[in-house]
């Protein structure tokens, strides 16, 4: 079984070898927004940079901000899968967001908790990465920095992650010392934040980029898997391909092993963190499928980022379900001959889903997500896809449309906003920023 959590306040150093290596603490902000739930949600991108860390001779820690961290913390009982609830505090809506009649709230750790634990770290970091996901989630950025800057003005601050990469202007005004865009691994961030903290760069570890520090995560009911980053579409409501330029993937030995582990320790449940999953699927997951079927794990997986269902043979989806593939999301979007990307043709949907079933995949396990609130989209349009979707037993799952700086809809979506989308806050799909007269 995995160890148990730490009593509150302690905040874990993990061991290293180098006793005389760099102290870097990762940070995972908390969310504002209208809503949050979370679906298997780790900071796999800090999780990556603190692996990275690790195996070049720092001491590293994590506070994540989201997770329940502490055996002695009030958190709300995560679902039979793993999935669950987050506490959350009422906040007064940002002036931007005044007129949207919803409640707004900061959801993870007590503040003050935290800011309690953070100023029992003895001795200080060295350097703190502080993550981040949604750009309009930025004002639990702002308030991580405020707190960590009233403990240690000195210690330098590192902002990297989706936001500061989608909205690079806009995170020059957050109080840090260096804000990155883009993986950690590329030659000028590594060099940058080794610099930062007075040390010349080391070589980049083995895997960087694929292999992840979940070793902060104690008695976690579930585990998360990158077996690729990038992904070979470039649909033009997402910016994917900025956050990461092409398409890689982990050596699925290597992916198997974390898996292994993981498992050893009580998980049974893995969400794939790819955007690709089944892109190139010879060479990580049907090896990866084949070995976690062979030694016998009995593993519930799930694919929140959807698989492509281009890719779906009957042959994948025998292997999927014996594999274990418990919660099939599926990248639908709509029923629209013509349609903002390239993925799916309406005889390749009607194939997979013919597979799936064929599989033996029971239909309430599969949802299939449906764009809704594009820029000028009819409601018409939206029934019809969600329609096909019911019409196989399956269930439409909306996914409210929000404008991504750097998608290709992006301007697009600038003269059908009903807010300004300069600000990152009105980018928040919870708002409907595309529909006209947003969320009411
Ligand atoms: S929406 Fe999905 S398929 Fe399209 S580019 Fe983004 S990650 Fe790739």
């Amino acid at each position: 079984m995995s160890p148990l959590k730490p009593r509150w306040p302690n905040i874990i150093w993990k061991p290293c070898a180098d006793r005389s290596g760099p102290r870097i603490l990762g940070i995972n902000p908390w969310v504002y927004d209208f809503a949050a739930y979370n679906l298997w949600s780790r900071p796999s991108g800090l999780l990556t940079c603190l692996d990275m860390f690790s195996r070049s001779g720092a001491r590293t820690s994590l506070l994540d901000l989201m997770d329940q961290s502490w055996q002695d913390q009030d958190w709300p009982r995560p679902k039979k899968l793993g999935s669950g609830h987050y506490p959350k505090v009422s906040l007064p809506r940002p002036k931007v967001l005044e007129n949207v009649p919803r409640q707004y709230s900061r959801y993870g750790l007590p503040r003050e908790r935290a800011a309690r634990a953070v100023a029992c770290i003895d001795p200080p970091p060295d350097l703190i990465l502080i993550t981040s996901i949604m750009t309009y989630w930025y004002p639990g950025i702002f308030s991580v920095i405020e707190l960590l800057r009233r403990t240690w003005p000195n210690v330098p601050l590192c902002l990297g992650g989706i936001y500061p990469t989608l909205c690079p202007e806009h995170a020059q005004n957050m109080d840090v010392d260096l804000v990155i865009s883009g993986p950690l691994e590329t030659e000028d961030n590594w060099k940058a934040v080794w610099k930062l903290i007075g040390c010349s760069p080391p070589e980049l570890p083995e895997g960087a980029g694929f292999r992840m520090d979940t070793s902060f995560y104690k008695e976690q009911p579930f585990s998360i898997i990158q077996g690729s980053r990038g992904c070979p579409f470039k649909c033009s409501y997402c910016a994917g391909h900025k956050l990461y330029p092409g398409f890689r993937q982990a050596d699925p030995d290597m992916l198997f092993e974390h898996v292994r582990k993981e498992y050893g320790k009580g998980v049974r449940d893995f969400a794939f963190y790819d955007d690709a999953l089944l892109s190139g699927a010879e060479n990580m997951f049907i090896p990866l499928a084949e070995k976690i079927i062979r030694k016998g794990l009995r593993v519930r997986l799930h694919t929140p980022n959807a698989l492509h269902v281009r890719y779906l043979t009957i042959e994948l989806c025998r292997l999927l379900y014996r594999a274990g593939l418990h919660s099939v999301r599926l990248g639908f979007e709509t029923s629209e001959p013509a349609r903002l990307d390239e993925k799916l043709t309406p005889f390749m949907w009607r194939a997979g889903m013919r597979n799936l079933l064929q599989a033996g995949f029971n239909p309430k396990n599969i949802a299939a997500y449906v764009l809704f609130g594009l820029p000028g989209q009819s409601s018409r349009k939206l029934k019809q896809s969600i329609k096909e979707v019911l019409g196989w037993g399956i269930t439409p799952m909306l996914t409210q449309y929000s404008p991504i700086p750097g998608s290709a809809l992006f301007e697009k979506a600038r003269e059908h906003a009903w807010l300004k989308l300069d600000d990152p806050l009105a980018h928040n799909n919870s708002i409907w920023p595309c529909v006209p007269g947003g969320f009411s």
